[in-house]
């Protein structure tokens, strides 16, 4: 019996090379022995320590975080949980050096964003960080391989390695046979899989996802789902930000914020 292909389920093609951080984080026996040198990936990916961010609208002070502390390390699927206005999209963009924190610190691999200038954050989210948004945020004018083709501008690659980066991307999430299609070509479910081959053709680090499965149905979700799994066991850090218990049970931790508050409600 031959396997069914629909338009819906991605159809995986690996990176070549060694993809992502895939060797840096994976444990090995070796690793659990007292004699193995501490490796420089058992420090955390990211390390929040005291962070705040407070803004100021209309003369009114508003406490979106009021003292996070957080380590993550990399490989992680982390979810972020929580009731509207808790502080989810402010801490996930801080910690996408979107925004810096009001005080307190916030190591990226041992890098201070906090105090970071903007052009350094800039470099960092251009080369480390892949987003992905609920409204998957793709240009209506351009193709699916031109929106791809976008997140590689600021990398100084030739037109040869963008073009082959772009099709690498595209296949990796089941739509190397949709690059010349406009996003209102496409259904949901594969224009936030266009959104994650633009998030991940820079080879980020770490994908972080805002309500990523928000505007889809059940089975698209799930869709979105096993790619982020999968880029998950390729070594990219994954957090999600999420109102979708379905979601949080795939990550390996969870995380519940509440007025400014982190809790790891992991069981
Ligand atoms: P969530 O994503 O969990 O719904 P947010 O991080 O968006 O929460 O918001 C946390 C709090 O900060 C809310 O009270 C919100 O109104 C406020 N807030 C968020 N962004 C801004 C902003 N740019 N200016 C003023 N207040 C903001
Ligand atoms: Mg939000």
């Amino acid at each position: 019996m031959s396997i069914q292909h629909t338009d819906d389920v991605p159809q995986r093609t690996p990176l070549p090379e060694q993809s992502f951080h895939e060797k840096e984080n994976r444990m090995t026996i070796a690793d659990l022995e007292p004699t193995t040198p501490r490796r420089e990936d058992e420090h955390p990916l990211y390390r929040v320590a005291g962070v705040t961010r407070t803004y100021t609208q209309k003369g009114r002070i508003v406490k979106a975080l009021t003292g996070v502390d957080l380590d993550i390390m990399p490989g992680e699927f982390v979810t972020i949980q929580g009731p509207t206005g808790g502080g989810k999209s402010t801490l996930l963009q801080l910690l996408g050096a979107l925004d810096t924190p009001s005080t307190g610190s916030l190591l990226l691999d041992g890098r201070e964003l906090a105090s970071a200038s903007a052009k350094e954050l800039g470099r960092i989210r251009a080369e480390e960080i892949g987003f992905v948004f609920q409204g998957f945020n793709l240009i209506p004018t351009l193709t699916a391989t031109e929106n791809v083709d976008m997140a590689l501008e600021p990398l100084g690659l030739d037109r040869a390695q963008r073009r082959t980066r772009v099709a690498e991307a595209l296949a990796h999430v089941g739509l190397d046979d949709r690059g010349d299609h406009l996003p209102t070509e496409l259904s949901g479910g594969q224009q936030q899989r266009v959104a994650i081959a633009r998030a991940i053709v820079k080879r980020p680090r770490v994908l972080l996802a805002d309500e990523p499965t928000g505007n889809l149905d059940e089975s698209m979700r799930d869709e979105i789902l096993t790619l982020l799994e999968s880029l998950c066991a390729e070594g990219i850090t994954i957090i999600v930000v999420t109102h979708d218990s379905a979601v949080a049970r795939h990550a390996t931790r969870r995380l519940r914020l509440t007025k400014g508050v982190v809790q790891d409600i992991t069981k």
